[in-house]
């Protein structure tokens, strides 16, 4: 027996559910790509990713994924031998760094730890003992999507500055653009990169990257400048060059229409939602963990994350049983967990064009498939998630 039936719903952290809206804006015919009007579709684009990184730095667009924004980070303003400094809290900033070291980057993880965010006065010791700043760049997330921590940015670049290092301050907001505030010059961030498909509710294939004045002045004397990457030429006034080649058209319409319903949405009201429903998740969570099986990854109640919540399952139990359960039996796809918690957690994403039903819904289905599955748990998860909605969203 099933009740599955119709759409299904992607609770993934990305490629994450698009709005029927976003989906319509791309089934028109392509633009001219020198007509005027597809130069306004990119200037308007580029103007407001400055608003989403909050930046008076240059935005750059890619045809490209997380991995190839990451890649534009790196060949723009480094060069071969320099030294970066990876902070770990997860997967992906080490992720990031993996994607150095093959271009002849010299990579030093500032170890952390799976369960827990990264630490300011650990970050500010290490650069300390820099004395001579052979440390070129710190690379961080404002979000790790795999552990589901959430980093405190302004923190850290506080923790860079009284260190009195000059190292470029690098953060990946792939899991945070959008879902919870970011600041990227009030913070003393010198470059920032995202992508197009998770809280920003596009396809997958755009790839964004913002670069301060002192970025750029590095960028002058990068070693490792590659045509298709390279900030400069597309700084080039032909529109034919912000894309280095024809520009992904029907990418950027699904992009407008989702940023409209970003800014009409308001991004306060945004950060907003996403923390009421991830606070429902996790209230929902708190009470299914009471029975010592399920249990947070990350340990610190304020280093959770608005947009994903990790969820480990002990030993004995099998996080893809409760998967394959909620997938084949009610139409919703949980993350799985990767890397390290490979076998040992799932995720719920709570990111980008979600609301309070998909959200109750996917912990419904969630609960029904513990209580199938007989996985102990604490009774009543979704209805705490309820109370916790109640209790803040007024009438
Ligand atoms: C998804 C993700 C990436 C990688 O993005 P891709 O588009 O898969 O290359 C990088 N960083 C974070 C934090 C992510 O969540």
């Amino acid at each position: 027996m099933v009740v599955r039936a119709g759409r299904e719903f992607l609770a993934i952290p990305g490629p994450t559910t698009m709005p029927d809206a976003v989906l319509q804006a791309m089934h028109r015919p392509s633009l001219d790509i020198y007509s005027d009007a597809m130069v306004q579709l990119t200037d308007r684009i580029l103007r407001d990713l400055t608003r989403l990184f909050r930046t008076a730095g240059r935005p750059y667009i890619y045809i490209a994924n997380g991995h190839g924004a990451w890649e534009a980070t790196l060949s723009n303003t480094l060069s071969r031998g320099d030294r970066i400094l990876v902070l770990e809290s997860g997967r992906f900033a080490t992720g990031w760094g993996d994607a150095a070291a093959p271009m002849g980057i010299e990579v030093e993880v500032l170890k952390g730890d799976l369960r827990r965010a990264v630490r300011p006065e650990e970050v500010e010791a290490r650069l300390r003992q820099d004395s001579g700043n052979t440390i070129k760049a710190v690379l961080v997330v404002q979000i790790d999507t795999a552990s589901g921590v959430v980093n405190d940015i302004a923190a850290i670049g506080q923790a860079i500055r009284a260190a009195g290092h000059d190292a470029l301050f690098m953060v990946d907001t792939v899991a945070s653009l959008g879902c919870m505030p970011f600041d990227m010059d009030a913070w003393g961030v010198d470059v920032a990169m995202s992508g197009s498909q998770k809280g920003l509710m596009t396809p997958p294939g755009l790839a964004f990257v913002a670069a301060n004045d002192r970025a750029r002045a590095v960028h002058g004397h990068a070693g490792l400048r590659t045509p298709y990457w390279d900030w400069t030429l597309r700084e080039g006034s032909e529109h034919y060059r912000k894309y280095s080649g024809t520009a992904p058209v029907h990418l950027l319409f699904a992009l407008r229409q989702a940023l409209d319903l970003l800014f009409a949405e308001g991004l306060e009201a945004s950060f907003t939602r996403h923390r009421l429903l991830a606070q429902a998740v996790r209230s929902a969570v708190a009470v299914w963990a009471e029975a010592g099986v399920l249990d947070f990854n990350i340990r610190n109640p304020a280093e959770r994350s608005d947009t994903v919540t990790t969820i480990r399952l002990d030993g004995d139990h099998d996080p893809g049983a409760l998967q394959a359960y909620c997938n084949e039996k009610c139409g919703v796809v949980l993350g799985t967990g990767i890397g390290d918690l490979a076998g040992k957690a799932f995720r719920i994403a709570h990111m980008g064009h979600i609301n309070a039903p998909m959200i109750l819904g996917t912990l419904g289905v969630v609960e029904m498939g513990l209580r199938a599955l007989r996985i102990p748990h604490g009774d009543g998860g979704t209805e705490a998630a309820i109370r916790s909605l109640a209790d803040q969203v007024r009438a």
